[in-house]
């Protein structure tokens, strides 16, 4: 894939399906929305939602668009890896434990979770390799 004025359609389908099959996530659920992230993974239904609102992507926006695509995979994997009702059981626990004070270091349920920390660290780690991948192609 040659990366030139901007991605189109067919080649972000190409690699969301090329990172889905790759870490083994092919046969989540997927459901596509508008909405303003890239994508999002759904605690609550075990479903991958990807955004219908980027028909293309712009080179610039290459890197933002892969971290965010394979920090979601992680989530996946995580639901994949426990079964998605009991990730979704793990993730609210933490929440909670984090609202509730038991940690002294952490105050967001959110950006303090550790399986968001897992996560974007996943996609920060991961991003480059296939940006160069995609790109090369
Ligand atoms: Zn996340």
């Amino acid at each position: 894939m040659l990366v030139k004025e901007f991605i189109n359609k067919t080649e972000k389908d190409y690699m969301i399906t090329t990172l889905l099959q790759h870490y083994k996530v092919g046969n989540v659920k997927v459901k596509h929305k508008a909405m303003k992230d890239y994508a999002q993974y759904n605690v609550d239904t075990g479903t991958l939602e990807l955004s219908t609102k980027y028909k293309e992507i712009k080179p610039r926006q290459l890197k933002e668009f892969l971290t965010t695509i394979l920090h979601e995979i992680y989530h996946a994997m995580d639901a994949k890896k426990y079964g998605w009702r009991k990730f979704k059981d793990m993730y609210e626990t933490e929440m909670n434990m984090i609202a509730q004070g038991h940690y002294p270091d952490k105050s967001d349920p959110y950006k303090d979770n550790k399986y968001e920390i897992e996560a974007e660290k996943f996609g920060v780690n991961n991003m480059l390799r296939w940006k160069s991948h995609f790109t090369k192609k």
